[in-house]
């Protein structure tokens, strides 16, 4: 109406009550919530600092530190589905560059394969198709060949429908210095599982299957060797690390491209964006000639410009895994050589 400031009218489908239909969950979760959880959930808010949400985070520790079998104090709920307390374990316990060994029998060891190379890890697989599952003397040559920081084994494969078995698998990791993390997302309160007795040295699982609460909440475990390699790492893992390596980077290569004797495009440093290199065309070269060469000789895509910069710059793009000093390398020396090869008019 014409007195309203917004344009934008409430939605039909917000004024009336939440409907969510009575449902038998019999698929791999989430599944039913009891009445006495339910309940639970529609008890007050009261403040995150306030006395009794101190003495209820506690309870809950004590309540997963039972349900993994562990004394952990670095017991917790985080916040999310299973998959956050996947991303935590990996995210904490692994940096760039260090050997990780994953055994897929199923999706989740594939998903954690995934993450781990995300981060930069050097990923090494033990697979199996679904079904199957890996025997104690598979593990353990394969601990012993490639020397992993990390071992990654799912306990309750949901999506074959195994139980692995556990015995002497955190024995083994011990005996080759390696951190033993298992995913207990579907298992945990149906299969058991003991994480202090079994040397399970990071264990999580998530809220919404055998323990019949609603999804949004993730119990991972860490024991003392796991936060011993967590507090000692190298690296921080995190955004701001990420800007900071990009600017490192960037500038790195940009000295050695000055080096060539080329000339960067933007000329304010401070305007230069850090992931994508503008290179100005050195007088007297065809850019498309340069771009097919590293292809050609150096099976390196750098492109031309894009739009109106066509026919204007060079770009050369080092984003996330690729934005390294080796890479800036690589890139330096396939230029050089572009340089010394491709056609220079006489212009
Ligand atoms: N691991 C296993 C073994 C699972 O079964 C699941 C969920 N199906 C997950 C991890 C991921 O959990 P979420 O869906 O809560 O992120």
């Amino acid at each position: 109406c014409a007195s309203s400031s917004v344009s934008i009218p409430p939605p039909r489908c917000l004024l009336g009550p939440l409907e969510a239909p009575l449902r038998y969950m019999f698929g791999p979760g989430p599944s039913n919530v009891p009445p006495r959880i339910l309940a639970a959930g529609g008890r007050p808010i009261i403040g995150h600092m306030h006395e009794e949400m101190f003495e209820i985070m506690d309870d809950i520790k004590q309540g997963i530190q039972y349900a993994f079998q562990t004394q952990n104090n670095m017991t917790i709920a985080a916040s999310g589905s299973g998959h956050t307390a996947m991303e935590c374990a990996l995210f904490n316990c692994v940096e760039p560059g260090e050997p990780v060994l994953v055994a897929i029998n199923g999706i989740w060891g594939e998903r954690v394969a995934e993450i781990a190379r995300r981060i930069g890890a050097d990923v090494k697989t033990l697979v199996k198709t679904p079904g199957g599952y890996f025997t104690n003397e598979e593990i353990e040559q394969a601990l012993a060949k490639h020397k992993p920081v990390l071992f990654f084994l799912t306990h309750g494969e949901s999506s074959a429908g195994l139980v692995h078995p556990m015995d002497g698998i955190g024995d083994l990791c011990r005996k080759h210095n390696c951190l033993f993390l298992v995913d207990s997302v579907a298992s945990l309160g149906g299969a058991s599982l003991f994480m202090d007795k079994q040397n399970i040295d990071i264990l999580y699982t998530g809220s919404q299957k055998a323990l019949n609460g609603p999804p949004g909440t993730a119990p991972v475990s860490f024991n003392d060797r796991a936060c011993k390699k967590m507090f000692s790492r190298k690296t921080k893992p995190g955004l701001e690390n990420s800007w900071k390596l990009h600017k490192e980077v960037a500038e790195y290569l940009h000295e050695g491209l000055e080096g060539l004797g080329l000339k960067l495009f933007v000329q304010d440093k401070n305007l230069r964006l850090p992931c994508v290199t503008t290179i100005a065309i050195p007088v007297g070269y065809n850019w498309r000639e340069i771009t097919q060469y590293v292809m050609k000789h150096h099976r390196m895509e750098i492109t031309g410009g894009l739009g109106p910069s066509v026919g204007m710059v060079l770009r050369v793009g080092l984003m996330g895994y690729n934005c390294s000093k080796t890479n800036a390398d690589k890139v330096l020396v396939a230029l050089g050589d572009a340089l010394k090869h491709c056609h220079k008019s006489k212009v």
